[in-house]
């Protein structure tokens, strides 16, 4: 059965005192593009309006209940502070709220939403006031950190949220919104506004999260969120890994071994990229992501590899891309070089990763041969393996670390540089991200088929592999 709303509101509030802002926050579901405080402020009016016409209808004896009803709801304590209110009743002649309520009825402006400290649920945390105060404390927490955008979040303690909730059964109230939303929507705009940062949903710079107990004790925790930086490397030594590995030996605790580092190798492209990057933004600490990776002792060439570093709680995000990179080509000097520095976001890093294994690549491989090859040889390797699938195990070399399983991986042009020594030779082998080049070469005691060895009939060993290109 449809109950009339304005019955509801008077019930509501005969039983609870609630400011504008919660009281509208019960029907927040119930019209469209005004504010809870705007929409409370109405359905308080509209009992006003209410109580005024059952007042007014005084002659009619048998509607004495309701106009004693009428005028409790008056001079209690959910409509006294109304301007509206107190015109009303002192024009009916009903007591008077005190000399000091009434001067601060008086000065409200008449079209602003009553917030009220006397509200049971939020105590007075939309007013004004404390609002003032949580920007203050927002801004003073926030000095030092550099952000373009922002977004709300709060805690709000069970007591309250538990009250809200009871109070909606007791009533039958079944279109109010948490207060949370509300809250975070409402701060939101006011910290927006005064800080001069727009609110972002999806990709915020920073979250400020408010743990309100009561108007009185309120904090405010600022998250900041991971700042990306998208680049290409080459690493032009071999020997370097691409990321920082825990030394084998004790999982990275330190021991006399790795010189108490922890680490298994000295130096690694992220660490020559990540330190003058948290210089240059203040962060914590970095999760480095590539387009998949080279080995230990290939070198990245040509036009390097795209990664995205994400730095962790970065207070400095305006970077200068330029210093940036002349900082790390400096640092990593005969090392490692970057170029095309420039943000980036979260979807871009995700991408990067989940089409690593889509992209092509093209390695120059430096080989060893058992006894000189000819160019007939040659020239059928070609035509063998070009836009072949090869079969390939997981490699005995890292057998130690991944699951044994066999890939599919297609080889999409091989061809060939003589050096002076004619033992040697430099093939150059375009395929799919993911390859493993030095079994495509080496067989990898026929782990990998077909292969280069295989298909030669000698034993052919990468000596070294450079990557030339990755292509996406
Ligand atoms: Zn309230
Ligand atoms: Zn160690």
């Amino acid at each position: 059965m449809h109950v009339v709303l304005v019955e509801l509101v008077k019930d509501l509030l005969a039983k609870h005192k609630l400011c504008d802002h919660c009281l509208g926050r019960q029907f927040a579901s119930l019209g469209t593009g005004i504010d809870n405080g705007f929409r409370g402020m109405i359905l308080r009016s509209t009992v006003l309006l209410d109580a005024h016409g059952i007042i007014k209808d005084e002659s009619d004896a048998s509607q004495d209940g309701k106009i004693t009803g009428a005028r409790t709801l008056l001079t209690g304590q959910g409509g006294q502070l109304q301007p509206l209110a107190t015109k009303l009743l002192a024009h009916l002649n009903l007591p008077l709220p005190a000399p000091d309520v009434l001067a601060r009825a008086k000065a409200r402006d008449t079209m602003a939403p009553w917030d009220w400290d006397g509200c049971e649920l939020c105590g007075g945390v939309f007013s004004k006031q404390v609002q003032s105060k949580l920007v203050q404390l927002a801004r003073e927490q926030s000095t030092g950190i550099e952000f373009k955008s922002l977004l709300v979040g709060s805690r709000f303690s069970t007591s309250v949220v538990e009250k809200e909730e009871e109070m909606r059964v007791e009533c039958g109230l079944k279109w109010g919104e948490a207060i949370k939303s509300h809250f975070n929507r409402f701060v939101g705009s006011e910290l927006s506004q005064a800080l001069d940062k727009p609110v972002d949903f999806k990709n915020p710079d920073v979250v400020f999260i408010f743990a309100i107990e009561n108007k009185d004790s309120a904090g405010v925790e600022i998250q900041i969120n991971p700042l990306f930086i998208y680049g290409k490397y080459r690493k032009i030594a071999r020997g370097i890994p691409q990321t920082h590995w825990p030394h084998r030996a004790c999982g990275g605790a330190g021991c006399e071994e790795c010189n108490y580092t922890g680490k298994q190798y000295m130096e690694s492209v992220e660490e020559y990229i990540s330190k003058p990057v948290l210089d240059a933004t203040g962060g914590s600490g970095v999760r480095f992501h590539g387009a998949g990776r080279e080995d230990i002792d290939a070198r990245m060439l040509g036009e390097g590899r795209p990664f995205v570093i994400e730095v962790l709680c970065g207070k400095k995000r305006t970077v200068d891309y330029e210093a940036l990179t002349a900082a790390i080509n400096d640092f990593a000097k005969d090392k490692v070089e970057v170029s095309g520095l420039r943000p980036s976001t979260n979807e871009e890093m995700q991408d990067l990763k989940e089409n690593a294994p889509d992209t092509t690549k093209k390695y120059k491989a430096l080989c060893t041969l058992e006894h000189p090859i000819d160019d007939a040889t040659l020239g059928m390797l070609k035509a063998k393996l070009e836009g072949t699938t090869l079969h390939q195990q997981t490699p005995t070399r890292v057998l130690h670390r991944r699951a044994n399983k066999t890939r599919l991986k297609k080889v999409l042009a091989v061809s060939w540089e003589r050096v002076e020594n004619p033992l040697e030779i430099v093939f150059i082998i375009e395929a799919m991200g993911g390859t493993y080049i030095k079994e495509l070469i080496s067989s990898d005691e026929g782990r990998t088929q077909p292969s280069i060895s295989g298909l030669a009939g000698q034993k052919i060993v990468c000596k070294e592999l450079d990557v030339l290109e990755v292509n996406h």
